[in-house]
């Protein structure tokens, strides 16, 4: 029997993949296998779902049955993988070994979890899965106060979706501003006051260091002294890509696990995108990048070599508190920065010093703007 092209995950790099190749070729055994329920959903829908009134029931999108006829595949569920065997083509579940013609790994990235002392770290939620989602929203029922750890775009984004949800939302985070990384301070001044406006309050700079039960509740002490009395914490502190199982099995890792332009890690027989993979130096952790990825190797993998290329690859941000569209500068080019508007409508735009568009920040009514400034921008891997 042919060894089935095997994919390890079903999120939307796993799924999409899989739809993908299955456009190409409709013969070739397919198996993926997922450590979660196997549930097909888009995961930015998360941050959406407590104004949406939708609980993790309502952002599922097919069970993972549904997903196995379309895509003919075998699908399985709460199976996780736990080594591979890149020169005999095989992977393990424990003692299991399951051969492979192809593996492609679509294992996503793990959340970070800090140190916090005290009795209460299991009210502490990090949400990148639909299984978090779902034992959050159990937990936050006919709660009313919570505390968001990171002022990242997730934690900004659930700030904003949890005050429409009726929550009352603090926010702390180590930083002078929301969305450093990916922000210009003007444009995350524009963010934080349309947030603010909603009710949410920040605490920028100081961390959480520690969480006490105090009667129904909770107490969160910041290592400025604040003490913020909440319901329950959620944490958005960040990201990182799944590395170990490729490290483990010899592949090249770095920030994720290392791919060239058509996907190919430095095995044969083994590809990656997604989260958990760093494109030609790129780990973009967006929904942009993996479709290409996906699209891309469908085709390699049916037979035709394809490298990836990135057009420009704006993120919209959806904190509609104060709307947000934003395309960073590409990796490694500088430039000057210009704002222009008024409040929170903000036009933040980076030129090179040819007078080139390199990147830029929209907020609120600019937004509008976005068209006709993505034809400008340059591609992040041409
Ligand atoms: C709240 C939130 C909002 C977001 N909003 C946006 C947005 O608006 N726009 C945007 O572009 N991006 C957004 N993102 C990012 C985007 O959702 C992700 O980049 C994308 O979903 C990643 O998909 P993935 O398939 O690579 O990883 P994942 O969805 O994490 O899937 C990983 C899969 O691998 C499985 N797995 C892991 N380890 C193993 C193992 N050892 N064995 C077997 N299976 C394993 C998991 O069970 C899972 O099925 C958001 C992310 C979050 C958390």
């Amino acid at each position: 029997m042919t060894a089935p092209v095997v994919i390890v995950g079903t999120g939307l790099a796993g799924y999409n993949l899989a739809r993908e190749f299955r456009k190409h070729d409709s013969e070739t055994p397919l198996l993926l296998i997922t450590a979660d329920d196997g549930r097909s959903y888009s995961k930015p829908m998360l941050s959406t779902g407590f104004a949406k009134n939708k609980d993790a029931d309502g952002l599922s999108m097919a069970e993972p049955g549904v997903m196995a006829e379309q895509l003919k595949a075998e699908v399985r569920t709460h199976t996780r993988i736990s080594g591979i065997d890149p020169g005999h083509k095989r992977l393990w579940i424990g003692e299991e070994q399951v051969t492979y013609r192809d593996l492609i790994l679509a294992w996503g990235a793990q959340t970070v979890q800090v140190p916090v002392a005290g009795d209460a770290p299991e009210a502490i939620f990090p949400i990148n899965d639909l299984e978090d989602y779902a034992r959050f929203r159990a937990a936050a029922a006919g709660k009313r106060r919570v505390l968001i750890l990171g002022a990242g775009l997730i934690g900004c984004e659930f700030a904003n979706d949890m005050s429409l949800g009726g929550f009352q939302v603090e926010l702390v985070a180590p930083c002078e501003q929301v969305m450093p990384t990916l922000l210009h301070p003007a444009a995350a001044g524009a963010v934080q006051a349309g947030l603010e406006g909603l009710g949410v309050r920040f605490h920028l700079g100081p961390v959480l260091n520690r969480l006490q039960r105090v009667g129904e509740g909770l107490e969160a002490h910041l290592s400025d002294g604040t003490v913020i009395a909440c319901d329950l914490v959620v944490s958005a502190v960040g990201l990182r890509p799944r590395i170990d199982l490729a490290a483990a099995a010899g592949l090249q890792v770095n920030r994720g696990v290392v791919v060239d332009r058509q996907l190919r890690t430095s095995h044969a027989n083994i590809y990656a995108l997604g989260d958990c993979a760093e494109v030609d130096g790129l780990n973009l952790l967006y929904v942009m990048p993996l479709m290409s990825c996906a699209r891309a190797l469908a085709q390699t993998l049916a037979g035709t070599p394809t490298a990836v290329a990135y057009g420009p690859m704006p993120v919209t941000v959806k904190t509609p508190a104060c709307p947000l569209v934003v395309s960073p500068p590409p990796h490694g080019r500088e430039g000057t920065w210009q704002v222009e508007g008024q409040g929170t409508d903000l036009k933040v735009l980076c030129h090179d010093a040819d007078g080139n568009l390199l990147g830029y920040a929209l907020t609120g009514s600019a937004v509008m703007e976005k068209l006709a400034l993505n034809r400008q921008l340059p591609a992040l891997m041409a």
